[in-house]
């Protein structure tokens, strides 16, 4: 059966006999003008290019030795006569409605070794906030475009963000070409998810490479405001030796309180619960035994984790719930006290996503004595400025820089890059966050 420019299609209508009519509708898109019969054809036809669809443990017993691709895409078996590319079924009879916009990327991706070594469809993909410079070249060497510095997101394929962009309605609408959104990182709240997904773009993110990076930072930061360790370093610069007003407490014996009890909050519940702390979390939508496994108590009301803990660890996603989640009311219940009996009075930290704490109610509990202690990663404005609050004694922050470490950077870098590559080489990536876009 010929097809358009010299192709033919060779059709092994006894080992595909199912999903013939889905087969057929990618085919047609994917071929455009072909007409396609169950008609077998001869496996010694001397076409220019001949496309097999069959199985792939199918392959060797038809004489097709040279299959070997690993997704089913496509793959040049026979370079030496006429070319024979293979599309294995179960990776076509696999893709759904996202199929639509990818089935251009598999045709592309049928490679012709010893014609054109490089995948055919380059994507151009747009970075918008900075990628790790050996992702970059990984994703160049695949053969796609990256510009690291577009002006404006039409005509590219791709995005890569971070979470200065703002990918909101307006934005994706100015986008048409668009197909995939990359979060490099954890957060989507900067990315309108309703509009993404109305426009069949796929939202993807790498949510665990930073965790780590996170959890260490969140550490750092409770150990520097229980040992007042900012006030020290500024001390010391000043020349003063205040040794004797610096008095700290321990970690250990005091109870910790999680808002949201995800991955992050589990990597710094372990390492509290080694220092010696009791674990308590609000997380509504984490099932039980997941808290019970990290010896972690889940509360339903989350007033319960303040009125029992003296430190509190902000750890959930910023959604409309979780919006001044924290504010003067919650912060008023905190005991001060610790499960030990110190008097160590409370503690705030939050690497989350500015907005989760109400940044004045903050303040406000520094200046009242509710809260002894501060410290933030993430700001409702960032830059936060010169905010009051970043001003008070008892503060410290980080200009969020809680996956700013060079192995998170690396692992986020190369998670999006391989994704980008899979994702064009007709692959569903494992971290959609969109899952609507694929039903
Ligand atoms: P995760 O999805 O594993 O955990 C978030 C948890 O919050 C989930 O268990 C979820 O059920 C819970 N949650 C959702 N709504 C809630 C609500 N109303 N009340 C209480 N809990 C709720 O995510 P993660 O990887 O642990 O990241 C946690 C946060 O850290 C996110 O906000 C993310 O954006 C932020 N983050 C910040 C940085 C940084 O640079 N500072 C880096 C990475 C992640």
């Amino acid at each position: 059966m010929q097809i358009r420019d010299g192709f033919e299609m060779l059709w092994l209508e006894e080992i595909c006999p199912q999903n013939e009519q889905l087969v057929f509708a990618l085919l047609g898109f994917l071929f455009l003008d072909c007409c396609i019969s169950t008609h077998r054809v001869d496996v010694s036809s001397r076409a220019a290019v001949t496309v097999v669809l069959c199985e792939r443990k199918h392959l060797v017993g038809h004489g097709l030795h040279g299959f070997s691709g690993n997704s089913g895409a496509g793959r040049v078996i026979d370079t030496a006569g006429p070319i024979t590319v293979c599309l294995g079924v179960d990776y076509i009879v696999s893709l759904t409605r996202h199929a639509l916009t990818h089935l251009n990327t598999v045709y592309e991706h049928a490679y012709v070794e010893g014609v054109n070594s490089q995948p055919r469809f380059m994507a151009k993909i747009a970075v918008t906030d900075g990628m790790a410079e050996d992702a970059v070249l990984r994703l160049r060497d695949a053969g796609h475009e990256v510009d690291l510095s577009p002006e404006k997101l039409e005509g590219f394929h791709a995005v890569v963000i971070r979470s200065a962009t703002k990918m909101t309605g307006q934005a994706i609408a100015a986008a048409p070409s668009l197909r995939l959104i990359g979060r490099a990182g954890v957060g989507v709240d900067n990315i309108d998810l309703e509009a993404a997904t109305n426009a069949g773009i796929l939202v993807c993110n790498t949510p665990g490479s930073s965790t780590q990076s996170v959890v260490e930072l969140t550490i750092g930061h409770l150990l520097a405001s229980t040992r007042h360790i900012p006030t020290a370093d500024r001390d010391l610069r000043g020349g003063k030796w205040t040794k004797k007003a610096l008095k700290g407490t321990e970690l250990s014996g005091k109870r910790i309180g999680f808002l949201g009890f995800g991955r992050i909050a589990q990597g710094v519940g372990r390492v509290a619960r080694a220092i010696g702390m009791e674990l308590h979390a609000y997380d509504p939508y984490l099932p039980e035994d997941i808290a019970r496994d990290q010896h972690c108590t889940l509360h339903s009301d989350v007033h319960d984790v303040f009125k029992l803990c003296t430190h509190i660890a902000v750890h959930c996603n910023l959604t409309d719930e979780t919006h001044h989640l924290v504010n003067a009311e919650t912060l008023e219940m905190m005991p001060g006290i610790g499960a030990d009996g110190t008097a160590c009075g409370n503690h705030l930290v939050s690497c989350a996503r500015g907005g989760i704490v109400n940044e004045d109610d903050a303040l406000l509990a520094l200046e009242n004595g509710t809260l002894s202690s501060c410290a933030l990663d993430v700001f409702e404005v960032e830059p936060v400025g010169n905010h009051p609050l970043v001003q008070h004694e008892n503060f410290h922050g980080t200009p969020h820089i809680g996956a700013a470490t060079q192995e998170a950077q690396a692992r986020i870098g190369f998670e999006m890059a391989d994704l980008l590559i899979d994702f064009f080489a007709g692959k569903t990536p494992n971290s959609v966050v969109n899952r609507a876009v694929l039903e």
